[in-house]
């Protein structure tokens, strides 16, 4: 696509609140588009639950064809108790997965920031959430998700035995903690690299790999935790991490428990990378399916992924600041959705942060 062409986002608004925030995340790109002079145009296709009941699949192919011509994919969420029977032989989520393998995404990125307002909304005491601003890299296709074999077999003598693989190569380790480094020498210049080698040899892999890699990388200062010790200092002293880099199945827990320190998981934005090809952008949170039709859903999450979106796929960092600070803005204003103790519905919190966005001055 040449410079100054319009940029072509792949929409996946799915089910349950997911039309909800992306409406919104959509209408703060428009307005931060204009702001900067970026032309972005949509294109609106089936995932999840609603691709199931229009084509019986969870991934149409047009859906993924559309995807891996576009810029950027913007994605709400998937699944609901519709589709909830855990034996029906098409499943939501299956969507997701088959979008992530078909644009070779294996880096999650979740940025988690404890916003100075919203302290009070984490269960954790505010002193231990002072200053946090770190960024989650997961390895995303690779590790005991992906292991084979996988076994479940009956034990001669009674019993039943279960086994999975946690494989990983060195390559697949090698491009993960690249990007993190790249990304770390963009923010504080500091990667912790998580593992179990203490316990596990494809952890011992992934540390020698990472500290080749980050040699590469002089301006980037790496250190190794395990992963038991990683999940203490998150809720003890999370504002020492800058860049966090670990395999699939820790990256999963740990980004979890990481969503706990900013109060609501309507405030978490994602970004999944490849190599090349398109990134997917999408807020951690799910269909909400109890919250869903309302008008009350948080549309931060969906926003800020969007922010990452303009970063990482259409070359609009200038962009992505608006949005962020926007959002700082209106928080900081007092602008709250129900999940972090205010009134404000999905749609007036999207109005919001455009009139804080509105309120940016030029740069
Ligand atoms: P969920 O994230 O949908 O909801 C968990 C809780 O958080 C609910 O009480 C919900 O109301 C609240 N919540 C979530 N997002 C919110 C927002 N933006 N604003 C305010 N409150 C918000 O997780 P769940 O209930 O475990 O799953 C519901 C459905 O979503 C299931 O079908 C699940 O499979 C699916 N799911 C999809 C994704 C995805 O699309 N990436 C991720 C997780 C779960």
């Amino acid at each position: 696509m040449s410079a100054g062409a319009d940029k072509r986002v792949v929409v996946l608004a799915g089910d349950g609140i997911g039309p909800e925030v992306v409406a919104e995340a959509r209408a703060v790109v428009d307005a931060a588009a204009a702001r900067v002079g970026l032309r972005v145009c949509y294109d609106e296709q089936l995932i999840g639950g609603v691709a199931i009941d229009a084509t019986g699949e969870a991934l149409p192919e047009r859906t993924l064809d559309a995807c891996r011509d576009a810029d950027a994919v913007l994605l709400g969420a998937v699944g609901g108790p519709k589709w909830d029977d855990p034996n029906a032989p098409v499943r939501p989520e299956q969507g997701l997965l088959g979008l992530r393998k078909g644009l070779g995404l294996f880096a999650n990125l979740r940025p988690v920031r404890a916003h100075p307002a919203l302290l009070d909304a984490s269960p954790l005491r505010p002193e231990r959430l002072s200053g946090v601003d770190l960024l989650v890299v997961r390895e995303l296709t690779g590790g005991i998700y992906f292991g084979t074999p996988r076994l479940l077999e009956a034990v001669p003598g009674g019993g039943t035995r279960a086994l999975d693989t946690m494989v990983y190569t060195d390559a697949e380790v090698r491009r993960v903690v690249a990007l993190a480094c790249r990304l770390a020498a963009g923010r504080r210049g500091r990667v912790t690299s998580v593992d179990k080698a203490n316990v596990l040899e494809s952890s011992r892999l992934w540390r020698r790999v990472a500290t080749e890699v980050a040699a590469a990388h002089p301006a980037v200062e790496l250190d190794h935790l395990l992963v038991d010790a990683a999940a203490m200092r998150l809720i003890t002293s999370a504002a020492g991490f800058d860049v966090v880099v670990t395999s699939n199945m820790f990256g999963d827990i740990l980004t979890d428990e990481a969503s706990v320190l900013t109060g609501s998981i309507g405030m978490l934005p994602s970004a999944s990378l490849g190599a090349r090809g398109p990134g997917l952008y999408e807020p951690i949170h799910g269909s909400a399916p109890d919250i869903a039709g309302r008008g009350l859903a948080n549309p931060l999450g969906a926003i800020l992924s969007a922010a990452m979106m303009l970063r990482h796929s259409l070359d609009c960092p200038a962009g992505a600041a608006l949005i962020e600070r926007a959002v700082d803005d209106c928080v900081q204003a007092g602008a709250r959705t129900a999940d972090l103790g205010g009134s404000l519905g999905t749609a007036e919190m999207g109005a919001a942060v455009r009139e804080a966005l509105a309120r940016v001055p030029a740069q």
